[in-house]
């Protein structure tokens, strides 16, 4: 994890993500979430606490793309965005404002980079549509 990285006034994850210990559905912003952080900090679940974006571990990324500010999550997941697929990692890209999120520079560049220098399937997702960038990694329907 890059040291001097950090969320800042970000919470986009706490929108996103499913969090099933809290009965939190994605998309909806997690109940202790106070607007500029968790009010559970020191006790929020272990998922959470685990939980990173790669905005967060991967240091190439620019500082434009923090998902506040681009509007696109990426993660590394374990099983691709499509109902009833199996287990496979993938790269997710999220909108979590809107599919414009996906023409700006820096979600384009970072689509690209995780194309061009990685191996894995890598998901556009944007209100419930998953595309997948990478067909030829097509794990997914396999
Ligand atoms: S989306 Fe990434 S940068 Fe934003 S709060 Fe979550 S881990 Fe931090
Ligand atoms: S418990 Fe805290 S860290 Fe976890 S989703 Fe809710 S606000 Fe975010």
């Amino acid at each position: 994890m890059p040291p001097d990285r950090s969320c800042g006034s970000c919470t986009q994850c706490c929108q996103a993500l499913e969090i099933q210990i809290l009965d939190k559905p994605a998309g909806i912003l997690c109940h202790h979430n106070t607007g500029t952080g968790c009010g559970i900090y020191p006790e929020r679940p272990e998922v959470c606490a685990r939980w990173y974006c790669l905005w967060r571990r991967i240091e190439a990324l620019p500082a434009a793309l923090r998902p506040d500010r681009s509007g696109v999550i990426f993660s590394l997941e374990s099983r691709p965005p499509v109902a009833d697929s199996p287990d496979a990692a993938c790269i997710v890209g999220r909108a979590v404002d809107g599919i414009q999120a996906f023409d700006r520079w820096e979600a384009v560049e970072a689509f690209a980079m995780f194309v061009r220098e990685g191996s894995l399937p890598v998901w556009k997702v944007s209100d419930g549509d998953a595309t997948l960038v990478n067909p030829g990694l097509d794990t997914a329907r396999q």
